[in-house]
């Protein structure tokens, strides 16, 4: 890993200090012997976990260009590392004040990232039990209204809705997979519509959803907005530059400002290892539907603690601590965590450039964040371009560019129906869904491997 610093130097460093600091402070005692581990016992257990974990794929290499994933930057894994020989719980501030105080200035950093004036908000283990918060707090509000979502909206929303007694709606989206504005106005009229949930950033299209403009529906109806920027949120910090976003786009991602509730996941694209979501709320008055009492939890301080604003107890300190020590390392401006978006945007903008000249590939909609989606055209093909021919070379492709020995290349794969693809006419539907490649450009370094991932996946394709 190309770190600037040694990593296990910092670690070994931060750990003796901190062993050092307890020992002086507290009245030596000895470890229990039931918890003894031999050490070459640690060892070969390690050898085998080792070995274990080779059963995976390279998600840290630009060569894995499939799902959204990627390890953790190394500041965020240090600082979660040193915060777990600790382990406090973020559930109370009698659970660690420490990173309690750090999660707070985090979520603060982030709701003046999309803009809030005033928020409240907590890190959650994840961006569904974000969005559920969202709208299990939209739900308390208009309990006998309908929480309203397009067909590309993460599958989680209508679980969720499920989990909450929710009556939700299931809109269509336009061929760029954002929210129908006319559907929903259509909805909207019905007066049944409580809740909207839009999407900064849809996971298998990276579509925006054109928030700016569903806002300007609350002139004429009322209802309640959530904006789900699970994936795409920290894209935000690219709006105010010259062709980074389309305009359309940009202008959704001011409007998240408006939305009444925003989930980012850290864990996505804020370089955090797993267990860190966040929802944002802002009216901080919604804490009042929090309310409750906890027996066991509450008693070193009078200030609010955060399991009295989150539906989850125990979480993670040491998530707060990582997102803590990355955002003194890349804050959230244009320059900060912004500069490693900008550079998977360029590469998902000079990947679909490539794959658009290209007479063997087309695009299914062009990419508005860093996600590319794209299937082969099959060649000699004599009554039409079938979408079941289609499918079967998607199928091979994949199977072929991940299974190559010496350099293999990772891609994802998606369904998608045929609305979608009103654009392509002279598909031929003898089967129900188009699988095609979907390619998540998540890591910066990928800018500069577009063209190597370009000519693996043509090679593959004319085998
Ligand atoms: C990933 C994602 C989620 C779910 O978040 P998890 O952290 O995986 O639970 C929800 N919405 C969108 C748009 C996402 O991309």
């Amino acid at each position: 890993m190309a770190e600037s610093f040694n990593l296990l130097q910092l670690t070994s460093d931060a750990l003796q200090q901190l062993a050092a600091g307890q020992a002086d402070r507290w009245h030596a005692y000895e470890a229990d012997e039931t918890l003894h581990v031999a050490e070459d016992k640690a060892r070969s257990v390690l050898g085998e976990l080792l070995a274990r974990l080779d059963d995976n794929y390279p998600f840290f290499h630009p060569s894995y260009a499939g799902q959204m994933l990627k390890p953790p930057h190394a500041i965020a894994a240090l600082a979660y590392f040193m915060a777990m020989q600790i382990n406090p719980n973020n559930h109370a501030l009698d659970g660690g004040p420490a990173t309690a105080k750090m999660e707070t200035e985090c979520v603060a950093a982030l709701a003046r990232m999309f803009g809030y004036a005033q928020h409240l908000g907590h890190l959650t283990s994840s961006g569904t039990i974000a969005n559920l918060e969202a709208l299990w707090v939209a739900r308390s509000l208009h309990p006998d209204k309908a929480i309203a979502f397009s067909d590309q909206a993460h599958y989680t929303h209508e679980r969720m809705c499920q989990v909450i007694g929710a009556k939700h709606v299931k809109l269509r989206s336009d061929a760029q997979g954002r929210l129908d504005v006319d559907e929903l106005r259509t909805y909207l009229k019905t007066g049944r519509i409580g809740t909207v949930v839009v999407t900064a950033g849809t996971t298998a299209l990276g579509a925006v959803d054109p928030i700016h403009e569903i806002i300007a529906l609350q002139r004429a109806y009322e209802f309640r907005l959530h904006g789900d920027a699970a994936y795409g949120g920290f894209f935000r910090l690219l709006v105010d530059e010259d062709g980074a976003l389309n305009h359309q786009d940009a202008a959704a991602f001011r409007a998240l400002a408006k939305c009444d509730s925003i989930v980012v996941d850290p864990h996505k694209h804020g370089l955090q290892p797993y267990g860190c979501g966040a929802v944002l709320f802002r009216d901080p008055s919604v804490g009042r539907l929090y309310k409750h009492d906890s027996p066991y939890t509450y008693f070193t301080s009078s200030e609010l603690h955060l399991g009295e604003i989150s539906l989850e107890c125990s979480r993670a300190g040491a998530a707060a601590a990582a997102l803590w020590a990355t955002l003194q390392c890349f804050p959230l401006t244009a320059d900060g965590l912004g500069a490693v978006l900008r550079k998977t945007r360029q590469a998902a903008l000079g990947w679909a450039k490539l794959i658009d000249e290209s007479e063997a590939l087309r695009l299914v909609t062009s990419p508005a964040l860093d996600i590319v989606n794209f299937y082969a055209v099959p060649k000699g093909l004599e009554d039409g371009l079938q979408v079941s021919a289609i499918n079967a070379l998607t199928h091979r492709v994949f199977a072929a560019l991940m299974n190559d020995q010496q350099h293999p290349l990772y891609l994802a794969k998606l369904n998608v129906t045929q609305r979608l693809l009103t654009g392509h006419s002279d598909l031929v539907w003898d089967e129900k869904l188009l699988t095609v490649f979907r390619s998540v450009l998540m890591k910066p370094e990928q800018l500069v491997y577009v063209p190597t991932l370009h000519e693996k996946l043509l090679a593959a394709i004319k085998v």
